[in-house]
């Protein structure tokens, strides 16, 4: 192979939070093949379409290879030294005449750990703010403060290979087989060689629901309830595990007084799952030994997302279904590195390793480290940001890898702040939609371009490597951002993301053993890892993280979710496509996958489609209080009554988030893009 040129080398697959790893086999810039390998972690020799074939962005024609600078309304191509200079004066000016906190950063979650640490560091010690999020906002913090609520780490659980032993797998608000697919790919088998049940709640009968033993189609918004319900009946029957309830959890009298009026026949009324199949769930929960439930956006992306996931790790709690393989919960990130984004600091609130920024002594410690004196005030999380740049207090923002201005909810209104920023810069591999508001855009290496190190969804962290020089003057992030920096006046001389990693280590408690040589090759870590190296496949075999060593049952409390005018009478659902990545400007960039999908489309159910006279194909508007989308009618089997779904990859022909709104979880301002209802009107 190497006497031909050929060249092997390691990576991990950035598409989703299963994180797969394989050899890329390439030839000068050409990608010969994808070669996934029985040690490869989380995968073994499985991978998707995506991560074998989803690979044409790499050559697209659409990168950018040089920085670009808004000159005369108009985007020029300058040296890096031009659109560095260009940085440091605009947000140097914007720091100057309004102080430090006119300034917000946004990593992303396709950013290595290392990048992510480097620009909560960028805005902590050398701006000299908290205003730092990533787009885990979008997606997965209500699930992270669910389990912080209860088990006290926000990461699943246990291992991905650790679902095969569950008796029963309950997943929920998740389409899994199209999302998370070498993950679902182990139930699928489950199911076939052990006889494995599953349990799948729903808006959609996607495949996972056609294959599920139970499928639960609750009302939108109402998975709460039903979560509620089910987990007072088994205490109604005394299913609890007592022996578990008593030696490691706290909280019992104030949860089961939460619970009184929980009862089925109110749930049914609620969410229109009938009370039989509610008792059949609780009966296949009581009798199965292992338990594990799986969820994703469905349950987080709504106003109650924190609770409802909270709901989810109390039920566990309660049937004594964490610390053994098959049990737990598994919180699936989308991106691969969600988990990762968050875990090294950039978010408002933490430090790397989820220690508050609040915490005098934490603070201490970076500050000894770092050198500098850090910020006390909060941070603005990416909701906030959107809102300061239209009350005029947030004046400037560095955004990496993120099209903002589609993936954030209420597009209409995150545009129409960017045109309100003084100074944006933007860092990505093409000329986004929110590129095209920037001042500065910085050319950025994808994955198969850089080192580093990716965090999957069982906190398995793992490394890449570069196969791919980057394409013509394009750099890695974490070149970008320390080059950034030191323009800004900060003196940083990392030569690679080990070093970063190394310091990363240093600091935070929760990754003490993270070394590049204990990651060599296909060797990972799950977090927390101790100084020895010893790390954790599989939490709470023997204490829960909190510093009782006991978990905690949350009280139950449920707001109902938001409701709009009569005349908005579908409710509009979304995600993703198996073949397709986010906004789809990666993934639309290979023949194959755009010839699989070629165009935006919304499903409706085949009673609508009768009532309102149409057909597959038909043009309509969909409408909602926030904007309006033109799409093409698909008519399904998958969605039922008025309910409607309308994938979130063709961003760029019909992005989903013209039509959906600023409301957000309560208590971590995701948006609720689940809850939204739409009219539409036939073209
Ligand atoms: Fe694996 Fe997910 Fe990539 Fe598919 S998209 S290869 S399941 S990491």
């Amino acid at each position: 192979v190497r006497s031909q040129g050929i060249k092997r080398t390691k990576t991990v697959c950035t598409y989703c939070g299963v994180g797969c790893s394989f050899e890329v086999w390439t030839k000068g810039r050409h990608i010969l093949k994808i070669e996934p390998t029985p040690e490869a972690p989380a995968n073994g020799i499985s991978t998707c379409v995506k991560g074998k074939f989803g690979w044409g962005h790499i050559n697209s024609p659409d990168r950018l290879t040089r920085p670009l600078l808004r000159r005369d309304g108009v985007f020029v191509e300058v040296s890096w030294e031009e659109a560095l200079e260009a940085v440091a004066r605009g947000f140097g000016a914007v720091r100057e005449k309004y102080g430090p906190d006119a300034l917000g950063f946004i990593a992303s979650s396709k950013c290595t750990n290392e990048e992510a640490y480097l620009m909560q560091k960028l805005a902590r010690a050398v701006v000299g703010t908290n205003n730092v999020d990533n787009c885990s906002r979008y997606c997965q913090s209500p699930a992270t403060q669910g389990l912080f609520r209860t088990v006290g780490y926000g990461g699943d659980s246990g291992s991905i290979a650790d679902i095969a032993a569950a008796d029963l797998v309950i997943i929920i608000g998740s389409n899994t087989a199209e999302s998370h697919p070498v993950l679902a790919t182990r139930v699928k088998r489950a199911q076939k060689l052990r006889g494995q049940k599953v349990i799948v709640a729903d808006l959609r009968r996607h495949e996972m629901a056609r294959r599920a033993d139970l499928f639960l189609h609750p009302a939108p918004g109402t998975d709460f309830v039903w979560l509620a319900a089910v987990t007072k009946y088994i205490i109604d029957q005394g299913w609890e595990d007592k022996e578990f309830l008593a030696k490691r959890v706290k909280g019992w009298p104030e949860y089961v007084e939460s619970l009184k009026d929980f009862t089925l026949t109110r749930a049914a009324a609620v969410t229109g799952i009938s009370e039989v199949d509610l008792t059949r769930a609780a009966q296949m929960v009581h009798e199965a030994k292992r338990v594990c439930v799986l969820w994703a956006m469905g349950v987080t992306q709504h106003c109650g997302g924190s609770d409802t996931s909270t709901a989810i790790s109390n039920l566990l709690l309660v049937t004594g279904n964490y610390g053994r393989p098959g049990t737990g919960a598994y919180p699936l990130r989308g991106h691969n590195n969600v988990q990762g984004t968050s875990d090294f600091g950039a978010m408002s609130a933490y430090y790397p390793g989820y220690e508050r920024t609040e915490d005098p002594a934490v603070r201490r410690r970076y500050e000894v480290a770092w050198g500098v004196k850090l910020p006390e005030k909060p941070g603005l999380d990416n909701h906030e940001m959107v809102d300061a740049i239209h009350a005029g207090d947030l004046r400037a923002m560095y955004i990496i890898g993120e099209d903002m201005s589609l993936v954030d909810a209420n597009a209409n209104y995150v545009q129409q702040a960017f045109t309100k920023l003084d100074f944006m810069v933007v860092q990505d591999m093409f000329l986004s939609r929110t590129a095209e508001f920037a001042d500065v855009v910085l050319p950025a290496a994808p994955s198969l371009e850089k080192e580093g190190t990716f965090t999957n969804t069982e906190r398995r962290i793992q490394r890449l490597y570069r196969a791919l020089e980057p394409l013509g003057e394009s750099k890695p992030d974490w070149e970008i951002i320390q080059a950034v920096a030191n323009r800004l006046g900060a003196n940083w001389r990392y030569e690679h993301p080990g070093e970063i990693m190394a310091e990363a280590a240093r600091l935070a408690p929760l990754f003490a053993g993270v070394r590049y040589d204990r990651l060599e090759g296909f060797r990972s870590l799950q977090w927390p890892v101790a100084e020895d190296g010893t790390d954790s496949p599989l939490l709470y075999t023997e204490r829960f993280a909190f510093p009782d060593g006991q978990a905690r049952l949350y009280p139950m409390q449920w707001v109902p979710p938001v409701t709009m005018p009569e005349e908005y009478d579908l409710h509009l659902n979304n995600g993703r496509l198996l073949e397709h990545f986010h906004e789809g400007n990666m993934t639309y960039q290979t023949e194959g996958l755009r010839h699989k999908v070629p165009g935006a489309f919304v499903e409706i159910s085949r009673e609508l489609a009768e009532e309102r006279g149409i057909e597959s194909g038909a043009l309509v508007k969909l409408v909602s209080p926030f904007g309006e989308v033109v799409v093409r009618v698909l008519v399904t089997d998958r969605v039922r009554g008025r309910e409607l779904y309308l994938p979130m990859n063709t961003a760029t022909e019909a992005a989903v988030n013209y039509v959906t709104g600023s409301h957000t979880d309560r208590v971590t301002h995701t948006p609720a893009y689940k809850e939204i209802q739409v009219r539409m009107e036939v073209l």
